[in-house]
This record gives structure tokens, sequence and C-alpha cells, in this order.
């Protein structure tokens, strides 16, 4: 049974116990942590951290672009993990979670590694009754703390939570194409370089099927002649007639109808098909005049450096 980790006669005992613990093991070598197995973290034990603690390297740009972000992530990670302390060798006295107080260095602060006389890298904590390695305890959700790391749990915890969209159903479904969602998923949310958005690149783009000047999403996706027509012939029997040039009011009906079940599977593939052949054609004509005016530009800028 511990006692109470996180009041004070706790911290002061096991402090004036971890003291006493330093001065008989100072002359004793430090054994490898039980994490050394893998080559990736021994690397990164031996070049990037130099045995001082995860926590506590600087951001000093060695190291990989994922080694930088992890460095950058610190402050979010570490309300994740804690350590439950078994024969001290693994978690850090100033920076690792063993106290269920967060870190003691924010506790005492930098001039707590001078008066209690602890280095900063100190590894072994107040050593526990029971045998075994120090246990990395991983937050499921509040005041639930397991030995196993669920990305799942973990994700629920740090996402941020929005009401779910209506259209959620015609997107993401069991039976849907992985590349077909994606893109209807960008030509929901507006993201497709039709020729309202390539504006903002100085780019004219008009519509490549019917000459329309004004191409938007709503045209290309069931307003224009040739999508509407491949839409009514692919759906229009499925839904019975129930065919609408408008873009919103189709994707409603996508998602709320009254169909019979594997009816309401095909309406949604025959969905999806239609937009994500329509959109990686626009796709594919955006990038193809993004690359002119890029090609455009460079030689440009090569014909004045040869004048200069
Ligand atoms: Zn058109």
């Amino acid at each position: 049974m511990y006692d109470d980790p996180t009041s004070c006669c706790s911290l002061s005992h096991r402090i004036r116990r971890f003291a006493e613990y330093e001065r008989v093991k100072e002359t004793e070598m430090k054994r490898l942590s039980s994490i050394n197995s893998s080559l990736w973290v021994s690397w990164i034990q031996q070049y990037l951290l130099r045995h001082n603690s995860f926590w506590d390297v600087r951001e000093d740009g060695k190291g990989s672009w994922i080694w930088r972000k992890q460095l950058k992530l610190r402050p979010l990670a570490a309300q994740f993990i804690r350590f439950e302390v078994k024969d001290g060798h693994t978690a850090f006295f100033w920076f690792d979670d063993w106290l269920q107080m967060g870190k003691l260095l924010a506790v005492a602060g930098e001039v707590g590694t001078y008066y209690l006389g602890v280095s900063r890298s100190a590894r072994e904590c107040v050593p526990r009754d029971e045998y075994g390695c120090d246990t990395v305890l991983w937050k499921h959700s509040e005041d639930n703390y397991k030995t196993h790391f669920s990305s799942s749990k973990t994700w629920d915890q740090v996402r941020e939570r929005r009401d779910k969209v209506g259209w959620s159903k015609s997107v993401w479904f069991p039976q849907e194409v992985a590349r077909y969602s994606f893109i209807v998923w960008l030509a929901v949310k507006n993201r497709l370089s039709t020729g309202d958005r390539m504006r903002a690149w100085g780019i004219q783009q008009g519509c490549v099927m019917c000459e329309e000047r004004d191409e938007t999403r709503d045209h290309v996706f069931f307003a224009c002649p040739y999508a509407f027509t491949v839409w009514d012939k692919l759906a229009g029997r499925l839904c019975d007639g129930n065919i609408d040039p408008d873009c919103s009011i189709t994707l409603q009906f996508v998602t709320s109808n009254t169909l019979r079940i594997m009816d309401k599977i095909l309406i949604k593939m025959v969905f999806q098909t239609c937009i994500y052949i329509c959109g990686r054609r626009e796709m594919t004509d955006a990038i193809r005049k993004v690359s002119a005016v890029w090609i455009n530009q460079l030689s440009s800028v090569q014909g004045r450096s040869q004048v200069c």
C-alpha cells in the first residue's frame, strides 16, 4: 500500500530517502535503461540525449526533422506520461513524473538541484520495495493510467471536438474507396482547385466541359451540363428521378434518403465516383496550368539574370 504521494510529508520523506540513497549509490555505475534494446533508441541516447533526460534536452537544431518535432511536443506529451518507480534506474529524478505531481524541477525551481545537491541527470529516484524495472504509465483518461500506450485514447484526449457534420456518412462509410472519399471530402470542404479558387493564383480557369467562365465547385459537380448528364444517367433510376443540379441538395439527398439499404450504398458509391472523376480532372488541369505559370516566371527570371 503506497502512502499519499502528493502530501508534503510524503514528498520530504522521499527526498530525504533519495538523498541517502544517492550517497550510497554514488560510486556505482548507472545501469542502462531497459529501452536500450532498440538500435534507434540507443543511437538517440548516445548522440542526442547523451544520457540526459528527454525532457531536459535543448532544441539546438540537431537530429532529424521528426526528432525536432518531438522536442517541440514535449509540453503536450508530458501530460500523458507517469512513472511507477520500482528499482529506480530509469526515471529521472527531476524530470519524470514519478510523484504524480509533475516535474520536480518545476516544483523546486532551477535552484533546487543546487540546494538538494542532486544533479539534473540523476536517474535513481527513491526506490520502492518492489522488484523489477520502473514502469512507464500512459494516460488513457482522467486519473486512469495504464502500462500500455493507446493512440486512440491519446487522440481522444488531445483532439478538438466539434459537432458532427451531417454529410459525414456520404464521405466516410464502410464500402468507400479511400481515394474517392478523400477527393469527395476536399470537394465538400471546397478545397479543390476550381476556377474561383485558382483566381487567387492569377490563373483564369473556366469549365473545360461547357466553357462556363465562372467555374465554381457547385458548377463542376452537377450544375455543369456534362456532369449533370453523367449523374443523371448513372443515378437517375436509383434516385427514382429525384435528380437535382444543386450540389448541396444532392449531397443532402445522398446523405439522408428513404432508399433501401443496398441502394443507399450504391448511390453513395455512384456519387463519389462522379465527384472523383470530375475532381481529378480539375486537379490535373490546375496542376498543368500552375506548372506553366511557374515555368514562365522562371524563364523570365533567367532572362533578366542573363541581361544583367
Ligand atoms: Zn461546365
